[in-house]
């Protein structure tokens, strides 16, 4: 069985005294024990809150790394800093890095090879727009983000997918939980066909896009929606719900 698994991305939001808020909020409430939870402040407070997390079953992410391991790169991210700071997981290829920031599916699968090969772990994002979407491309798109890094990476023990697609994101416009698991679904096939079905059947594929304390115990029955990413509603109480809406 794929551990259930809820992420937290505050994107570019937060300040010391909000993410001591939520990092006070997890330490403070009864969390799901089945639940795995990382979440993913902005990079000025990963040390923080890697140093007043107190639950053994929350971990803390980065929201992107670069693929060199140090040198002349300003204002990157380097994988080894997050280690020493008590960073576990990376998240990389966000939509908002590939639209906003220009990041490419190359740049994507270099840097998740470069983080897992110094083990840092992935969340890895993935997902189409909605004129992908209304052309009927959903899973050619996200087969080719797939195949960009299964090109490089072949053990993806320390990958997990995170099917964002980018309608849903901060529209309040979540996916029904019957499309989720269909493309869910399509993505597991798909990546039998690449890695094989033995580590495809281990990867956890997270839904993300309008996750909130509400909706997220609709997907409870969705076989291959094994957790969520989630933006807006992280920075809120809600977000307990969500991690513990598999009870
Ligand atoms: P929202 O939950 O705010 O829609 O954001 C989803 C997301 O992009 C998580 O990475």
């Amino acid at each position: 069985a794929r551990t259930f698994f809820v992420g937290g991305n505050f994107k570019m939001n937060g300040s010391l005294e909000s993410v001591k808020s939520i990092v006070d909020r997890l330490n403070e409430s009864k969390l799901a024990a089945s639940t795995e939870v990382v979440i993913a402040p902005p990079a000025p407070y990963l040390y923080w809150a890697a140093q007043n997390n107190k639950k053994s079953q929350v971990f803390i992410a980065a929201q992107n790394s670069y693929d060199k391991a140090s040198g002349a790169y300003t204002g990157e991210i380097s994988v080894n800093c997050l280690k020493d700071v008590g960073a576990t997981w990376v998240i990389l290829g966000h939509s908002e890095r590939r639209t906003i920031l220009k990041e490419t599916d190359e740049m994507v699968a270099s840097k998740t090879k470069f983080a897992l090969d110094n083990g840092v772990k992935v969340i890895l994002c993935i997902g189409e727009t909605l004129e992908e979407r209304k052309a009927g491309i959903t899973l050619e798109v996200c087969a080719r983000q797939l195949d960009a890094v299964s090109s490089k990476v072949s053990d993806w023990s320390d990958v997990v997918v995170a099917y964002e697609p980018v309608w849903a994101i901060g529209t309040g416009l979540a996916a029904t939980p019957e499309d989720a698991e269909e493309t869910h679904v399509g993505i597991r096939k798909h990546l039998a066909s690449t890695i094989g079905a033995e580590q495809a059947e281990k990867v956890r594929i997270l839904y993300g896009g309008s996750v909130n304390g509400k909706n997220a115990n609709t997907f409870k029955d969705k076989a291959n929606i094994d957790g969520f990413l989630v933006g807006g509603a992280s920075l809120k109480p809600e977000f307990v719900d969500i991690i513990n809406s598999r009870e």
